[in-house]
């Protein structure tokens, strides 16, 4: 897909690898200025090169999405820097998984707000400078577990369920001033995520995927770069699967 985000500045949350990296892909490959975010130095300036080929005034910036204060730090150093904030995808995300009983309220607490409150604090920290311009496009990574559920994952399913919540809370709050707020949900996609699964766990899984395949980081990313995109400014407050049909 081709679309001219030319002049545009996106910010992509966890962008130094996996779905987040692809998607900055997609939005530099398109004109857009990425500053993709991530924990990892190494990682992050390793990515930052790698997008600069495409488009050179890419930049990689260190955030702990789940505190308040370093996303507004950075929202603000990215407006003064750039003059806007277009794009803001919400993707870092994590996983702890373990049984209801067994799980401790240190893996509940950090999975929810890495995934959960991390999304309130960036969209937060972004929307304001989005208001000032009167345009945005928000997109928030959420997952087909919270619609299905999953045996190991109540922390993953909760936080990815309240991401849903609020995408179509704050796409109402937002929507007269010209600023489109959605959620993708991808099923299971080739990442590292998906890499620390047990083999036997991903044959599972497959054979319940009515395209036969795992999906492609690019899959998610030509869904996100189309909710950025002009053709998208009539949809808010929707859920995009991209799941190779595991929820229908
Ligand atoms: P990866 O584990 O490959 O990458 C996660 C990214 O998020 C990294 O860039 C990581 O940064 C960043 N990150 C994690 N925690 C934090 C934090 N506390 N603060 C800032 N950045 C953080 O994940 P995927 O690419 O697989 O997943 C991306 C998103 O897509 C997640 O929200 C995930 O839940 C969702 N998703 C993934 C699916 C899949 O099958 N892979 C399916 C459905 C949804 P660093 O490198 O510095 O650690």
């Amino acid at each position: 897909m081709k679309v001219d985000l030319k002049g545009q500045t996106a910010i992509i949350t966890g962008g130094s690898r996996g779905i987040g990296y692809g998607i900055a892909v997609a939005l530099a490959e398109n004109g857009a200025t990425c500053i993709i975010t991530g924990r990892n130095e190494e990682r992050l300036k390793q990515a930052e090169k790698a997008l600069q080929v495409l488009e050179p005034s890419c930049r990689g910036m260190h955030l702990q999405v789940e505190n308040l204060k370093n996303a507004e730090t950075l929202a603000k150093a990215v407006y003064e820097k750039y003059g806007r904030i277009d794009i803001l995808v919400n993707n870092a995300g994590m996983t702890s998984d373990q049984l209801l009983l067994r799980m401790q309220e240190e893996q509940w607490d950090r999975v929810i707000e890495t995934n959960l409150k991390g999304v309130f604090n960036c969209t937060k920290a972004v929307a304001r400078y989005m208001l000032k311009k009167r345009y945005g496009r928000i997109i928030n990574i959420s997952s087909v577990i919270a619609f299905m559920g999953n045996p190991g994952q109540a922390n993953y399913a909760a936080s990815k369920a309240g991401i849903i919540g609020f995408t179509k809370a704050v796409a109402r709050e937002l929507a007269r001033k010209q600023i489109t707020v959605n959620a993708v949900a991808p099923g299971y996609i080739q990442t590292d995520m998906t890499e620390k699964m047990e083999q036997k766990a991903k044959d599972g899984i497959l054979s319940l995927i009515p395209q036969g395949r795992l999906g492609r980081v690019e899959d998610v990313a030509q869904a996100v770069l189309f909710l950025a995109s002009e053709a998208a400014s009539y949809i808010t407050g929707h859920v995009l699967n991209v799941s190779g049909g595991l929820y229908i």
